[in-house]
């Protein structure tokens, strides 16, 4: 196996391109950049096999956030496989107590938690590996710099392989659409700080990569173009969102935000292409995120 980063489709509800896991080669196995919801672990223990690879070979488990789509399976794998898993201190207190978490995500998703999601384990705390953004932490021989990336969660980390050049961006640059250039933020209540973003994604151009491995979806080998594209469309979004703040009737606002989004998209690159953003994407919760967001803005000034 080489040392590349290897991109592992989970294949969320059936669907290629949603859910991506970063496969790092480390000494003694393999180190996973967010290994997905418990619903997708045989996806995880498919795609691994398909690399000549079994769950055993997974001797670490490096987290962007703690939200269930990138880290919904980690207690699940820690107490199979007794694994350390780096994480933001904030998230990794969540981790060991998962209730506020799980309530919360219950609010967004009702009854279909199950389904999307599966089980959600509390981490044992002894296997927590807190980070703060700024070090430079050793997986398995493998160097990876930290960067703390708020906007998205408050508890967004960031990491750069410098063997490959490859930064590991989680949600901080958005949700690609190919085979459009377009980049779809991913804003939903209740983290957003639009303030912060903007820092967060200097330090990520700071690295200046060869290439982002985002988890929804895979590598790109333009990173510049892809935090141009994802800077744009994160400022039109927050004019749409402050244009209509004022009007009342939020989940009327949020549902006609949604109804564009998508149908530009699916303008863009086709009703079959766009079919899956409209079940994930959620970006009538990216409408509330926003408002969120940018009235406590006005309610500091
Ligand atoms: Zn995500």
């Amino acid at each position: 196996m080489s040392r590349d980063v290897h991109t592992l489709d989970l294949l969320f509800l059936g669907t290629e391109r949603i859910i991506a896991t970063g496969v790092l080669p480390v000494e003694g196995g393999v180190a996973l950049v967010d290994p997905g919801p418990s619903s997708t672990l045989p996806a995880l223990e498919g795609g691994l096999a398909a690399l000549g690879l079994g769950l055993e070979d997974v001797c670490a488990l490096v987290l962007t956030h703690i939200h269930l789509d990138h880290a919904g399976a980690t207690g699940t794998l820690v107490r199979r496989l007794g694994v350390p898993v780096w994480v933001h201190e904030t998230g990794a207190r969540h981790l060991a107590r998962p209730e506020r978490l799980i309530a919360s995500a219950t609010r967004l998703y009702g009854s279909l938690m199950d389904v999307l999601w599966g089980a959600f384990e509390a981490v044992p705390p002894d296997a927590l590996r807190p980070l703060a953004g700024g070090e430079t932490i050793e997986v398995g021989g493998r160097a990876l710099d930290v960067a703390y990336t708020p906007g998205h969660a408050v508890h967004h980390v960031s990491y750069y392989d410098r063997e490959t050049s490859t930064a590991f961006v989680g949600d901080a640059v958005g949700m690609a659409a190919p085979p459009s250039g377009r980049v779809l933020p991913v804003t939903p209540p209740p983290d957003i700080d639009l303030e912060a973003w903007t820092g967060s994604l200097d330090r990520i151009a700071a690295w200046a990569p060869a290439r982002l491995f985002r988890t929804h979806w895979g590598l790109s080998t333009s990173p510049d173009a892809n935090l141009e594209a994802f800077r744009t469309t994160l400022g039109d979004w927050t004019r749409r969102v402050l244009a209509g703040i004022d009007a009342g009737d939020d989940p009327a606002q949020a549902a006609a935000f949604s109804d564009r989004v998508l149908d530009a998209l699916e303008a863009d690159i086709g009703q079959d292409a766009a079919a899956p953003y409209r079940g994930f994407l959620y970006p009538d919760a990216s409408w509330h995120g926003l408002a969120r967001a940018l009235r406590a803005d006005r309610t500091s000034e």
